[in-house]
């Protein structure tokens, strides 16, 4: 069964609208991959499944987001607990200028996930390990800040922020897009690991990164979503 289902969705930025009747499913320990020119709503679709418009602010959409059945767009949804079970990554690494710690235990803390030091630390580790990044900081948890690190790590950094509060699915806007090609393939070869237990959305500007990663693609053009299907299958005929 899918974790959500996206029903007509359209969105409109005031006058403007940005996204078509979009319809996709999204399925557990999958990658999907948002395709598409610059300023087709990829983001602004990504942004809509963990509710990170602001409805009042002159946004609007039509359709529906089912979540395990459930409209998240409903009255009875409380915004930051549905917020809660997505991981978010952006483009450019923005860890906080606290410690590799800090940075880490900041959601675990906030969402009560863990109830003594002890709790916490260990969390802290594992969301570490699952980042692939414990090995590299472990000796300077507290000492080192997370903006000193170098960009790959920093960008692993804000992944094992993001699998801090437990999310079940991660929201990737180009990942890579501003780390080495070193860094990035530790990055993919991460996301391929994460799927196994999250549904993974991610936006991505390169073909051969969703060829590498994904297993559907999702092709945008000018707010329509105009292909969907297994990523062997879409790049088939491109
Ligand atoms: P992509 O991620 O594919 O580059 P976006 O989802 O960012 O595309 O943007 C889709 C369209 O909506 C673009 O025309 C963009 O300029 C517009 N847009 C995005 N965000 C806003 C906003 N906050 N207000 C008005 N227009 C926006
Ligand atoms: P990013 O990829 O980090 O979202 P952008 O430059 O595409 O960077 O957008 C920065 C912010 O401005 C985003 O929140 C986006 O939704 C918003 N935005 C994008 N296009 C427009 C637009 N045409 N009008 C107003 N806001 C926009």
């Amino acid at each position: 069964d899918p974790i959500m289902e996206i029903l007509d969705l359209s969105l409109w930025y005031g006058e403007k609208q940005a996204l078509f009747d979009v319809n996709f499913d999204l399925y557990p320990s999958e990658i999907l991959a948002f395709i598409g020119p610059s300023g087709c709503g990829k983001s602004t679709a990504l942004k809509a499944l963990n509710r990170m418009h602001d409805l009042t602010r002159d946004v609007r959409i039509e359709g529906r987001i089912l979540m395990d059945g459930h409209d998240i767009y409903a009255p009875d949804i409380d915004p930051p607990l549905h917020r809660k079970r997505f991981g978010w990554v952006a483009q450019k690494p923005n860890p906080f200028t606290t410690s590799v710690y800090d940075n880490v235990a900041y959601g675990a803390r906030i969402h009560g996930l863990t109830r003594t030091r002890a709790d916490l630390d260990e969390h802290v580790e594992t969301c570490l390990r699952r980042a692939d990044l414990w090995e590299e900081v472990k000796d300077h948890l507290h000492s080192q800040a997370g903006t000193a690190l170098s960009g790959g790590q920093q960008q692993r950094l804000c992944i094992a922020r993001a699998l801090a509060t437990e999310p079940e699915v991660l929201l990737m806007d180009e990942p890579t897009g501003s780390i080495d090609p070193i860094a990035t393939a530790r990055v993919e070869e991460l996301m391929l690991d994460l799927k196994k237990d999250h549904s993974v959305v991610v936006v991505t500007h390169s073909m051969m990164e969703a060829r590498r990663v994904s297993d559907r693609v999702a092709y945008f053009h000018l707010g329509h979503l105009l292909e969907l299907g297994p990523t062997m299958q879409i790049f088939e005929h491109a």
